[in-house]
């Protein structure tokens, strides 16, 4: 962990070696997903059995090795017990009504010229979702995928997940039962992007590949980008929370171990105005992390990235979060407003005491796949819109050309592109 104040003579340099500290990237990430990827589009189905078997212990020989059927995503719903069965329900209502409220409106109207003119939107045909389960699964993040892509329309919705150790997690299926998805592959990792972006002999190409997943996952993604559309590269989870000294330590302690237990890599940052209290925290995240279940995980994220920022005034917390671009950003101060005005770079922001980031991985509503390392800045968290695409559309009578078709002609003349000028031209004799 570090603990910087910004105070200290080389506060500047200390910052922007955490600002450029490249996680996601640790140990030639890059090279390794390449090769991954080159491997599956030449090998296919072969490779997958092959790295399937190296980094999740599953062997891919069966039918049932391979996928996971509808019926027993419903045998697993109906064996959940009542209270979570209630928690995933209410998670997917929460979801799906705040995605609706996403979808965009077409336009089509007529101009002055006499032009009808609009854009159309269409859902992609075929959506692959990254569902998460290497160290933990993710049922929410099967939610998060699946129901934006419901409510754009996508036809054909292929799950990936891996099952370490052939182990499948009944809420993962639940939440599939209760999302109405129907294709379940059971590979993880960069080669399952891979097969949803090339296919392979069992898995059908897809149009697009969205979800979060770690440093391999996103790197996949961010590689494929062009065979493939994406959401965004949503790598190891990183929070970030401005904290003043009047909040309990116990709390604040747990914001930063929950992204924190997610990965070694993820990162946790607290920026505070009060000292004491920094140090109240820092000792609080000792005592918790070492009864945690995912002790391991979460002190060694904490331990390698974790991050302490004393500054004079809260109001300087706003420049620093900027830079960082976080994924998530927590305000738990007396008065939100001017910080979160503040705020122009961030995946999702938690304002007040009583909002913590993990509220809004499971029940809030607002999607949890979101933009890491910075991206923040140019992109965004995934929505309705990542599953559709939008054509324009131009509809002219012979009037409406006389109108604006001259205009054309020049400028095709001007560019030298002659066979522009004479399409339009020859209507105009
Ligand atoms: P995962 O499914 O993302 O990754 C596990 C897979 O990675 C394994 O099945 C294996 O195939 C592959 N893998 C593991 N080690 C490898 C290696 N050395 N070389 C090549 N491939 C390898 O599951 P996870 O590991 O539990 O990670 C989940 C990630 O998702 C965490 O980093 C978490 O922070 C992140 N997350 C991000 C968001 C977001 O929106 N940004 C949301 C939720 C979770």
């Amino acid at each position: 962990m570090r603990s910087l104040s910004i105070n200290d003579a080389d506060f500047a340099q200390k910052f922007r070696r955490i600002v450029e500290d490249r996680r996601e990237s640790g140990s030639d990430v890059a090279g390794q997903v390449a090769s991954i990827l080159r491997d599956v589009r030449s090998r296919g189905d072969d490779v997958l059995v092959e790295l399937t078997q190296r980094f999740d212990q599953h062997t891919l020989s069966s039918d049932s090795d391979w996928s996971i059927t509808p019926g027993e995503c419903k045998a697993a719903f109906d064996g959940l017990d009542t209270g979570l069965r209630d928690a995933l329900q209410l998670a997917a209502d929460r979801i799906r009504t705040y995605h609706e409220a996403q979808l965009p409106e077409d336009r089509d109207y007529t101009d002055d010229a006499g032009v009808r003119l609009g854009a159309r939107w269409q859902a992609v045909d075929a959506a692959g979702l990254y569902v998460p389960g290497g160290r933990a699964a993710y049922p929410s993040s099967l939610l998060m995928n699946a129901i934006p892509a419901k409510v754009a329309g996508v036809k054909r919705l292929a799950v990936v997940t891996p099952t370490p150790k052939g182990a499948v997690n009944p809420l993962v299926l639940a939440a599939a039962h209760i999302a109405g998805i129907d294709e379940i592959w059971r590979v993880g990792g960069a080669h399952a992007v891979g097969a949803l972006a090339y296919g392979t002999g069992r898995i059908k190409r897809v149009d697009v590949i969205t979800g979060p997943g770690n440093a391999f996952v996103a790197e996949a993604k961010r590689q494929l980008f062009g065979v493939v559309g994406i959401d965004m590269v949503a790598g190891p989870s990183e929070i970030l929370v401005i904290a003043d000294g009047n909040n309990d330590p116990d709390w604040i302690a747990a914001d930063l171990l929950s992204q924190a237990e997610h990965d070694p890599s993820a990162q946790s940052i607290l920026i505070t105005d009060d000292e004491a209290f920094s140090r109240q925290v820092e000792d609080r995240i000792d005592v918790q992390s070492s009864m945690l279940a995912t002790k391991s995980v979460a002190q060694k994220s904490w331990q390698d990235h974790g991050v302490i920022i004393v500054v004079d005034e809260l109001a300087q917390s706003i420049a620093l979060a900027n830079e960082l671009a976080a994924e998530h950003v927590e305000l738990a101060v007396e008065d939100p407003s001017p910080l979160f005005d503040g705020i122009r770079h961030a995946g999702s922001i938690f304002i007040g005491r009583h909002a913590p980031e993990a509220v809004g991985d499971y029940v809030a509503g607002p999607n949890h796949v979101l933009p890491t390392g910075r991206r923040a800045r140019f992109s965004s968290g995934l929505s309705v819109l990542d599953f559709m695409k939008r054509s324009s559309f131009i509809e002219l009578d012979e009037a409406a050309l006389r109108a604006i078709g001259p205009a054309a002609i020049s400028l095709a003349e001007a560019e030298g592109l002659p066979a522009h000028a004479k399409s339009i031209e020859s209507r105009l004799k």
